[in-house]
C-alpha cells in the first residue's frame, strides 16, 4: 500500500474545518489591515532561497529539497515565502509611491527536518509582508496585527518576545561579540553549533540540544545599538505600548536566517511543549537590494498554520462540519429522479441541501438526515406527489407539513433557522 511520504500529512474533512476558519480569520484581519493577497510558485530557482535566506542557514544546508528539473535548472520546493515574495515584488514593479505594499499569503512550504509533533516536511504557513517604508510605526503594526490574529482565532496563552538586531553593521558588532561570549565554552557545543560558531553564531541561540541551550541561556549578552536603531527600537516599543500589545524585550531572539535586521520577534504558545514557537518575523531590510531590486525596507511575519491548529485544539475551540439545511427523502420507489431534480433546484438556489441515493428504507434516510444535522427534511411520498405536493419537517421541533412542490424553495428561504450550514466556527 502506497503511504504519504514521512513528514506530510492528509489534512481530512473534520480537521479541515479548522483549517478554513483560520485561513478565513486571517484573510478578514489582513484585509482590515489593508494587506492583499499574493499567490507565488511553490517552485522557484533555488539560487532564490540560497542569497536570500542565506547559503550558511539551516534551511539551505539541511533543509532545502533541491532537485534539478528536465531542463537541468536547479529548482527548489519553496521553505518559505518571504523569498518568492520580494522576488514577485520586483519582478512585477509592484513598489508603492509613497508607504509600502502590504500582501499577505498563505500556503505550503517544504523542509526535510526530522518529523516530530509540530514539525512537518510539508508544512503551511499563513503570513504578511509590507514592503516599502522603514517606519517604526510599520513594525508596531505587524505585530499588533498578529496578535490581533491570534485574539480573533481565541488563542490564549501566547507570549510576543521582542528584539531589535540593528542594522548590518550594528549585527556584525553583535556577532563578533557573541563569538567572544561563545567562545569559553566552544568545546562543550554540540558539533552543529561548532559549524555555526564560524558560520552564523546566532545560530547558536536557536539549538535545541540540551547543553546548547544551558550555554545560550547564560551566556551574556549585551544590546549594543547604534543611534539610529536605538532610536528606532524605542519607538517601536513605545507604539506597541500605546497599542496595549504586551511584549517582552528578549535580547536572545536572534532568528537564524540572513536577511533580518532590525525588529526581530517571536511569538510562543504555553501548550505546545518544545515545538512552541507558532509565528516568527521581523524586519529584512537589506533583502530586496540582495535580491536585485532597489534598497527597499520591509517587515512581515509567519504563523506555522499546524501550530495554530493545535493551539486551538489546546483551547478546545469547538468547531462544526458543515451540516446540510435539507435533507430530501424518498417514500415512493419511483420518484428518486423527481428528488434529485428537487435536490438540484435546492442546491441551485444556494440552499445546502442531501440525499442518499442508496434507495435504503424512509426510516434510515431520517436517520441519515439526523446524523448530518439537518435542520429540515423534505419526503416525497407517492400519494403527496400525485398532488404536486410534498412533506416538509421541521427537524428541531418535529413539526410537519403539506407544502407545494413549488413552494419549497421560497418556505425555506423565509423560514428562521438556528441551523444555519454556513459551516462556519463557534467558539
Ligand atoms: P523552528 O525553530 O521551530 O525550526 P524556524 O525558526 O525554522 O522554527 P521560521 O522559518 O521562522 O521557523 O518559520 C515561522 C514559523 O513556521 C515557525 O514559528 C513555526 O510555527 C512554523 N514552522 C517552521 N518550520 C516548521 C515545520 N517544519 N513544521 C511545522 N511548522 C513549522
Ligand atoms: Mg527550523
Amino acid at each position: 500500500m502506497i503511504k504519504a511520504l514521512r513528514g506530510t500529512k492528509d489534512i481530512l474533512p473534520g480537521e479541515s474545518d479548522l483549517w478554513q476558519f483560520i485561513e478565513s480569520t486571517g484573510r478578514d484581519i489582513f484585509n482590515i489591515y489593508g494587506y492583499n493577497e499574493i499567490r507565488t510558485p511553490i517552485i522557484e530557482e533555488a539560487s532564490l532561497f540560497i542569497r536570500g535566506i542565506g547559503d550558511l542557514t539551516d534551511i539551505v544546508q539541511k533543509e532545502m529539497y533541491v532537485f534539478s528539473d528536465r531542463g537541468n535548472r536547479r529548482v527548489a520546493l519553496r521553505p518559505e515565502a518571504t523569498a518568492s515574495i520580494v522576488r514577485a515584488y520586483i519582478e512585477n514593479s509592484m513598489s508603492q509611491s509613497g508607504g509600502a505594499a502590504k500582501l499577505f499569503y498563505t500556503g505550503p512550504m517544504f523542509r526535510s527536518e526530522r518529523p516530530q509533533q509540530g514539525r512537518q516536511r510539508q508544512f503551511y504557513q499563513i503570513g504578511v509582508e509590507a514592503i516599502g517604508s522603514d517606519s517604526p510605526f510599520l513594525d508596531a503594526e505587524v505585530i499588533a496585527l498578529a496578535v490581533r490574529f491570534l485574539d480573533r482565532l481565541g488563542v490564549k496563552n501566547y507570549h510576543v518576545k521582542l528584539n531589535s538586531l540593528g542594522c548590518q553593521k550594528d549585527k556584525m558588532a553583535a556577532i563578533a561579540k557573541h563569538k567572544e561570549n561563545f567562545k569559553p565554552h566552544f568545546e562543550k557545543l554540540c558539533d552543529t553549533c561548532k559549524a555555526r560558531f564560524d558560520k552564523n553564531v546566532l545560530r547558536i541561540f536557536d539549538c535545541k540540544g540540551d547543553t546548547c541551550r544551558v550555554i545560550a541561556e547564560n551566556v551574556k549578552v549585551e544590546a549594543a545599538l547604534c543611534n539610529d536603531c536605538e532610536s528606532h527600537f524605542k519607538k517601536v516599543k513605545q507604539c506597541l505600548d500605546e497599542l496595549g500589545v504586551k511584549y517582552t524585550v528578549d535580547h536572545k531572539i536572534v532568528r537564524g536566517l540572513d536577511y533580518y535586521t532590525k525588529t526581530v520577534f517571536e511569538i510562543t504558545q504555553d501548550d505546545l511543549g518544545a515545538k512552541d514557537a507558532i509565528c516568527a518575523g521581523g524586519r529584512y531590510n537589506n533583502l530586496v537590494k540582495e535580491l536585485g531590486g532597489k534598497d527597499t525596507p520591509a517587515t512581515g511575519f509567519a504563523f506555522g498554520v499546524e501550530r495554530l491548529a493545535l493551539a486551538l485544539k489546546a483551547v478546545s475551540c469547538q468547531h462544526s462540519a458543515v451540516s446540510p439545511k435539507v435533507f430530501v427523502a424518498v417514500a415512493g420507489e419511483g420518484l428518486y429522479p423527481e428528488a434529485f431534480k428537487l435536490l438540484d433546484s435546492l442546491r441551485g438556489a444556494g440552499i445546502a441541501s442531501e440525499m442518499d441515493y442508496d434507495e435504503r428504507s424512509l426510516k434510515s434516510q431520517m436517520r441519515k438526515a439526523e446524523k448530518l444535522g439537518a435542520g429540515f427534511v423534505v419526503i416525497l411520498g407517492e400519494d403527496e406527489f400525485k398532488k404536486g405536493k410534498a412533506v416538509l419537517k421541521d427537524m428541531s421541533s418535529g413539526d410537519q407539513k403539506e407544502i407545494m412542490l413549488n413552494e419549497i424553495i421560497s418556505a425555506l428561504h423565509t423560514i428562521k433557522t438556528s441551523q444555519v450550514a454556513e459551516g462556519n466556527l463557534r467558539s
